[in-house]
């Protein structure tokens, strides 16, 4: 608004100014047609005494009697106070009521003389030399028939008339000053009167622009401000249900791509944040805070993802990529892109639709290894087989020691094949059955399973004179599959036997806490190095190859004891010290309803 004035400021001066103006035209109108009117009458009245002398002064003109003449206007002169001249035709004045006609000039020039002659009453108003006054002067003639024999001529000093004129305009002028301050007070009011309503409808406007759409004034004005106010009101109506459109439609979209498993985020051709659900936050590690209008590059830490945006703006079409999103590359999100158009179809951005497939690409990981990892197992003991079977035809049958050997050999192979194919059933039975549910939990006593577990060992430990010792508050019970349970306390125990050295000692603990169940395999053995821990329950991992198939092992002895505590929902955990011993935990938590007691 700056450099423009205000309405009232625009309205008022206009309307003080054409007040003034009016007044000093009326004033100055009324003051000279006043003096006109006085001139006018004071020039009938001074012709109507110049008429009085006609009759008296034509008797003395022919033959011209000056002296007569001059006593007559000195006479009447007197009693009308006013000036009495009588000039001869010649111009040659014969009588003057204020003066010796002898020492006065020659009138013949004068205008009001001139008109008389010519038979009209003479007017004139100057300035008297004699006199130093302005006059009025008038002038008629003095006929016999159509004759002019002289001219009488009467004038007043005009003196009093201007003053009396001035007396009247300066009434006028006070009047109209008084008339012109109550113009100007009505002018305030009338413009206040007319600025208001459209001070209101601004504010009103502004509060509209602001959102406020409760505010509403009366406005009483006129007509077209009436209409104006009535739009208003409509347009600020409109504005408000598009604006609850709007929010609304913006709402939905938010609570939409809040409540989205997938992480979303628009970017601009800048590669700036337009939006980011609370999915892609959580994957790309950014506060949502600090989004808006922040390059891709300051919110995100990820150069494969600057450069899967850029690549995508470049390309100009649909674009796919899996992306590690962690430092060890643990966490991989498949990112999507498409276009971002206008209501144009003009590109305005980017959409990155974020999958978190980390779960998912260890699965497809784990499936392809354990594809490979048990065609190696099982290829390993059928080569053997193939190969024996083949020199025992090639003629060492014939040699019954060495068909004794070979076949030992074989059947040992056989048994390994057995194992293996056992144990990878019992694995898928374990793992149908827990997806199921199926799993069978009683109420069981833990001390029994534990002892039949030892049972099942102990030729085994009594072979490498290992000492088992159990120890297991009697009455300690819980939800169980004893069976299930048997098998995993034996795998961990078989381990125990197989990496100790002869005549060492294990030890199976169970306790309660609060919240679980712990039922632990202690051991003096060889111990297992820390970087193995963390893979350790993983199908066919083995610390030391040779030795585990040495000892028989299948490689998946704790897999399945995994399984078989995950199917109770607890926890299997190890702790080793290498060269020390190894302790192997199972967590079984106590859910409501189950009867454990120590
Ligand atoms: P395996 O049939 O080879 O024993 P497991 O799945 O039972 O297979 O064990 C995997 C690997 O973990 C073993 O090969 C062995 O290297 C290691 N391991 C398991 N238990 C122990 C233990 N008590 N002490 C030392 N190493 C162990």
């Amino acid at each position: 608004m700056a450099g423009k004035r205000r309405l009232f400021w625009q309205i008022y001066p206009s309307y003080l100014l054409i007040t003034l103006i009016s007044l000093v035209a009326v004033t100055g109108y009324a003051s000279r047609s006043t003096r006109q009117l006085y001139l006018e009458q004071a020039a009938l009245d001074l012709e109507a005494r110049a008429r009085i002398c006609q009759e008296q002064i034509l008797r003395y003109l022919d033959p011209l009697d000056a002296r007569q003449i001059d006593q007559i206007s000195k006479r009447i002169g007197r009693n009308a106070s006013t000036r009495i001249t009588v000039i001869h035709p010649s111009g040659k004045v014969v009588g003057d009521s204020n003066e010796d006609p002898a020492t006065m000039d020659n009138h013949a020039d004068r205008s009001e003389f001139i008109d008389a002659l010519n038979g009209n009453r003479g007017t004139s108003i100057r300035h008297s030399r004699t006199l130093k006054k302005d006059l009025m002067y008038v002038a008629v003639p003095v006929k016999r028939g159509e004759r002019v024999d002289a001219v009488i001529r009467a004038s007043v000093p005009i003196g009093a008339v201007d003053e009396t004129i001035s007396a009247i305009r300066t009434r006028i002028m006070f009047g109209g000053l008084v008339i012109a301050v109550f113009a100007a007070i009505l002018g305030l009011f009338v413009s206040r009167r007319i600025t208001r309503p459209i001070q209101q409808i601004r504010s009103w406007a502004e509060s509209i622009a602001r959102g406020e759409f409760q505010y509403k004034p009366s406005i009483t004005a006129s007509e077209e401000i009436q209409a104006l106010s009535i739009s208003l009101d409509q347009m600020a109506e409109e504005l408000r249900e598009r604006i609850e459109t709007v929010v609304r439609q913006h709402n939905e979209i938010e609570s939409v791509l809040s409540s989205m498993a997938e992480g979303v985020m628009a970017l601009d051709m800048e590669e700036r944040l337009i939006n980011m659900n609370e999915a892609a936050s959580r994957m790309l590690g950014a506060h949502l805070s600090h989004i808006q209008g922040r390059s891709i590059q300051e919110v995100v830490r990820s150069t494969h993802l600057h450069q899967f945006v850029a690549n995508t703006l470049a390309s100009r079409k649909p674009t796919e990529k899996d992306i590690p999103m962690s430092v060890d590359g643990e966490v991989i999100v498949n990112c999507r892109g498409t276009l971002l158009r206008d209501a144009g179809g003009k590109q305005i951005g980017v959409l990155i639709v974020l999958n978190d497939v980390t779960r998912l690409r260890r699965l497809e990981n784990i499936r392809r290894e354990f594809a490979a990892n048990v065609s190696h197992e099982l290829k390993t003991p059928i080569t053997a087989i193939k190969g024996f079977v083949e020199t025992l035809r090639d003629g060492a049958v014939k040699n019954p020691s060495d068909a004794d050997r070979f076949l030992a050999i074989i059947d040992k192979h056989v048994g390994r094949l057995e194992a293996i194919v056992e144990d990878l059933l019992s694995l898928s039975r374990i793992e149908q059955s827990a997806e199921k549910g199926e799993i069978e939990r009683i109420d069981s006593r833990i001390s029994d399973i534990l002892q039949t577990a030892v049972q099942v060992c102990h030729i085994r430990a009594d072979a490498k004179q290992i000492r088992i010792e159990v120890s297991c508050p009697v009455e300690m019970r819980a939800s169980v599959d004893p069976p299930l349970l048997e098998q995993a306390v034996v795998n961990l125990l078989d381990n125990a036997i197989n990496y100790s050295e002869e005549g060492k000692r294990v030890q199976v603990e169970a306790s309660q806490g609060d919240h679980e169940v712990l039922i632990s395999v202690h051991d003096q053995g060889c111990g297992i190095e820390k970087r193995h821990l963390r893979r350790l329950f993983e199908r066919f991992y083995r610390v030391d190859k040779a030795r585990s198939r040495q000892l028989g092992g299948t490689g998946l002895g704790l897999a399945i004891a995994k399984h078989i505590v995950q199917a109770h929902a607890g926890r299997l955990t190890v702790e080793s010290t290498p060269g020390k011993g190894s302790i192997f935990s199972i967590h079984l938590p106590i859910n409501r309803g189950d009867n454990a007691s120590a």
